[in-house]
């Protein structure tokens, strides 16, 4: 339920930067969420039964033996856990993110843009920037209610059945709830879109796309949920389990995410035959890639941004350019296949989903250290709980929230590598500036995002930044400066 901001391109390493709401989140990555798992850990003989009262599955006062000082050290534990993980985390980001790419000049827009150009790009930014916030807001403000107030109790507590059934229309409830007030703005959003010509769908298949995201969002949340309430029904120190779970969950979503719920949105067929795909095979065999096929995603139903990714890992990799892009010069395509070939030769997605595991896990843990001070507030009884549903999603909304400014940072500075990537492998920067100008001419991109969009919303340097660094590349290897 946390809002990326529509213009975002939440896909895993997905590099035109706007792209419409139906783009929006490719891999649910970094979502703190919560395993899966069975609870094999029999914990120290604080074997907890099912605790059902009566036929509606209620819990009744939390576990037996949860009396104060058994929870506090439970809690501290899982405390300590949390730090050491959180170090790792760190230590794993910190020194296998390339923070340096390539020292580049100040970015300069004018340089390249027309002042019609900056223009219009300030005005579209302008535009989507209050149904952006809004819609954070309210976000945050919904988050709050859930995790601070019975609210989420109160709602749920009307769901009647066993608990697994109660754990899954709590989940339906409460996205269905989230959306019938983001809704208006997802309407607001969409209409900027089409005045701008970027988005050329109808209500009926925004609708249906809208629709698929949420059911996409919901089931993967309710399978986290189901895990993590049957894990907490059977093991007192749940979160051993949830934490390998949430790992696990993580990696499995984002290996088979490109070919379960991708076709989902589009129809991927194989590049034609042609000077194009066979110059692209060859470049990728050049780079010491192996690439058997690049998909082509029929986007151009709904958009006219142009756009590339790669998804997936192992088997399920792929390299997938938007029909739209096609339009483009070959050179020009060639170049962004040369940066999504940067992605696949670094392991990008994979190096990503392990982070994003780890920080998956980090999230399941924290859930446990947290949740104490969270269930007096909402009232709910304990974590298995369905009515406790509510709040768990209301705290991993603000996971997500908090946690989207690092993998930005990260993702910014992975970009930056795969630029230097295509640049290394074509010596072409003058087709490399062409082609960021196009994108970003087309995708209407912020040519000079303020700070807080910066930090909030940016997974890719800037285009004028990216130009900047095609630059630099070329004085650095004696290729005339485009
Ligand atoms: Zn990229």
């Amino acid at each position: 339920m946390s809002e990326r901001r529509d213009t975002d391109d939440a896909s895993q390493a997905g590099d035109g930067e706007a792209a419409t709401a139906a783009d929006e989140p490719t891999v649910p990555m970094t979502h703190p969420d919560d395993g899966i798992r069975s609870g094999t850990a029999v914990e120290g003989g604080v074997r907890v039964e099912e605790r059902i009262d009566g036929q509606d599955g209620e819990d009744a006062k939390g576990r037996p033996a949860a009396d104060g000082s058994g929870e506090s050290r439970l809690r501290r534990q899982a405390g300590i856990a949390l730090v050491l993980l959180g170090l790792v985390i760190v230590a794993v980001a910190g020194f296998t993110t390339p923070w340096r790419v390539l020292a580049s000049g100040p970015p300069d827009p004018a340089r390249d843009f027309t002042a019609a150009q900056i223009a219009r790009a300030q005005a579209f930014d302008a535009a989507t920037s209050l149904p952006s916030y809004l819609s954070l807001g309210l976000t945050i403000i919904f988050a709050g209610l859930l995790v601070a107030t019975p609210f989420g109790a109160k709602v749920l507590g009307r769901l009647k059945g066993p608990w697994w059934v109660r754990v899954m229309l709590g989940v339906v409830v409460i996205t269905a709830i989230v959306e019938a007030v983001r809704w208006p703005l997802g309407i607001w959003f969409e209409t900027i879109l089409r005045d701008y010509g970027l988005s050329i769908q109808d209500w009926g298949s925004w609708t249906g796309d809208r629709l698929k995201n949420l059911g996409v969002e919901a089931f993967l949340l309710a399978v986290m949920l189901l895990a993590l309430v049957a894990l907490a029904r059977k093991v007192r120190r749940w979160w051993i389990p949830a934490a390998i779970g949430a790992f696990v969950l993580t990696v499995a979503t984002s290996f088979i995410y490109p070919v379960v719920f991708e076709p989902l949105f589009n129809d991927f067929t194989t590049m034609r035959q042609g000077p194009l795909r066979t110059n692209l095979l060859a470049m990728a065999e050049r780079d010491g890639v192996p690439v058997e096929d690049v998909l082509v995603a029929d986007a151009s139903r709904r958009t006219t941004a142009l756009n590339a990714y790669v998804s997936g890992f192992g088997a399920t990799r792929r390299i997938v350019v938007y029909d739209t892009l096609l339009k483009a010069p070959q050179q020009e395509v060639e170049l962004v296949v040369a940066h999504e070939l940067g992605h696949a030769k670094d392991n990008d997605v994979l190096y990503g989903t392990l982070v994003g595991a780890l920080g998956a896990a980090f999230g399941a843990i924290a859930l446990f250290v947290v949740f104490g001070a969270v269930r007096r507030r909402t009232g709910v009884t304990s974590i298995t709980d369905p009515r406790a549903v509510g709040a768990v999603m209301g705290l991993m909304t603000f996971g997500s929230l908090l946690l989207g400014p690092a993998q930005n940072l990260i993702s910014r500075n992975i970009e930056a590598r795969a630029d230097l990537h295509a640049l290394d492998l074509t010596r072409d920067p003058a087709t490399f500036v062409a082609m960021q100008k196009r994108l970003a001419v087309t995708n209407i991109s912020d040519l000079s995002p303020d700070e807080v969009e910066y930090v909030l919303y940016a997974s890719h340097p800037s285009s004028p930044e990216r130009i900047a660094m095609a630059r630099s590349w070329a004085k650095l290897n004696g290729v005339p400066e485009p």
